[in-house]
């Protein structure tokens, strides 16, 4: 395995630029994992009740901290910034789902054509670093892999869900040896992210990568609450793979791409503001549609509702009317025209509504009464992200950092999508 070591690096080593930051090849294996959905929450009960020792051995040896996720906090446009090193007004991934407002049609992010910036994946294995990215889903797989694998690139980018279909020209690797005799899980169970892991511990002591991003599935947090026999269950797979990890001599990072929230009633029936049916009844059926960005062929544990949506005038509305309607309503925190969301939020302008809501803590937005498909919800409660609320992430290094990078995580607002840089960057490593 190509191994670059830390002292007198060469030429052919030199740092790679990538959206404005600079990034140092691998020192040691590293590995970065994106807990989806694993609110800072889990992670301080696992501590509290030593539920997940590897995970606490990590925060005492190496770095804590709570850090944001880019907004909105939902899957796609964090797992596109996290490996960018930046939020979506550079990569323009601001949803699993949009309105284009051009075609005025309805768009998957998958479906949307490639990024508007190359990711740090892409780039260090255009470099000559052996990369691999494996994701629990596929679509998100598709996007990752932009510049990584396929197309005559080097890397190795394949799903879980899709891990027994792979082939050298799409995802520089076959399918035997990305499935490595596991049976391939339900894409609707936890273990599904425990193969994604697996299958990195694999790819790890194979030596076919030394930077590896391996990006989980929310499907436990959706579920259950931190402490349910099923998240302990759960967090205790996950950190008996993270301790394989670095017992295979990698530093590993992690992050999540969102927290969690119950977003449910005393009585267990989801809290849903229907905005769809609100906005028809003050503005006129049919004039404002409602764009639910967490949409998703994976919906059946969120029914497609979080607490982020987006107002789009179709007819002749002005948007500061629906604004402030919208402000008035309990349970909104912030309803906001597109370019102050966008200056906030690090938006992209293209891909956001005229209008854009977010709601407060344990409020979801919905469009309209009977849309959504509650029924998949099965009588348990709604859990779910895309506010404000669930922007809180875990933020863990195995390894201590650089006094440099001590002093910014003190004094700075870290990112979850700053992980690639603190990961390459700012740790010591082993000596
Ligand atoms: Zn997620
Ligand atoms: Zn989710």
């Amino acid at each position: 395995m190509h191994h670059p070591q830390g002292t007198g690096q060469s030429s052919r080593h030199q740092p790679v630029l990538v959206n404005g930051r600079h990034y140092q090849w691998p020192r040691q294996p590293t590995v970065v994992v994106c807990f989806d959905g694993c609110d800072p929450e889990y992670v301080a009960d696992g501590l509290i009740r030593g539920v997940s020792p590897r995970l606490t051995a990590m925060v005492r040896t190496g770095f804590y901290a709570n850090a944001h996720s880019a907004m909105p906090s939902f899957t796609n446009p964090n797992n596109v910034s996290i490996i960018c090193g930046a939020p979506p007004k550079v990569h323009g991934i601001s949803g699993n789902y949009w309105y284009d407002r051009d075609t005025k049609t309805e768009v998957m992010m998958t479906d949307a054509g490639p990024l508007s910036a190359p990711t740090i994946l892409a780039r260090l294995s255009q470099a000559g670093v052996k990369v691999a990215a494996v994701t629990a889903k596929d679509k998100l797989r598709k996007a990752l892999a932009v510049g990584l694998a396929g197309d005559g690139c080097e890397g190795i980018a394949f799903s879980a869900e899709k891990a027994k279909y792979c082939t050298l020209a799409e995802h520089g690797i076959l399918g035997d040896e990305a499935q490595g005799g596991a049976p391939v899980p339900d894409q609707y169970s936890p273990e599904l992210s425990l193969f994604v892991l697996d299958a990195g511990i694999r790819l790890l002591k194979a030596g076919r990568a030394e930077l590896l991003y391996l990006s989980l599935s929310d499907f436990v947090q959706h579920a259950h609450a931190p402490g349910a026999p099923e998240s302990d269950a759960f967090m205790q797979a996950v950190d008996a793979r993270i301790g394989a990890l670095l017992d295979a001599g990698a530093l590993v990072g992690i992050v999540a791409d969102h927290g969690m929230t119950d977003l449910s009633l005393a009585d267990g029936t989801p809290s849903i503001l229907y905005l769809g049916d609100l906005l028809d009844e003050r503005f006129g059926e049919g004039q404002l549609k409602v764009i639910c960005p967490i949409t998703d062929p994976f919906v059946r544990h969120h029914g497609a509702l979080g607490g982020f949506v987006r107002i789009h005038a179709l007819g002749d509305v002005d948007h500061d009317e629906v604004r402030e309607f919208l402000s008035g309503i309990p349970g909104i925190q912030h309803a906001l025209l597109r370019e102050e969301a966008c200056r906030r939020f690090d938006l992209p302008m293209e891909r956001e509504g005229d209008v854009t809501v977010i709601a407060n803590k344990g409020v979801a937005l919905g469009t309209k009464k009977g849309a959504h498909a509650l029924g998949e919800l099965a009588g348990t409660r709604l859990r779910s992200h895309g506010s404000l609320a669930e922007r809180d992430v875990p933020f863990i290094v195995s390894h201590p950092l650089k006094a440099d990078y001590r002093q910014t995580a003190r004094h700075h607002q870290l990112y979850n999508y700053d992980i690639f840089d603190f990961v390459l960057n700012g740790t010591r490593g082993e000596a």
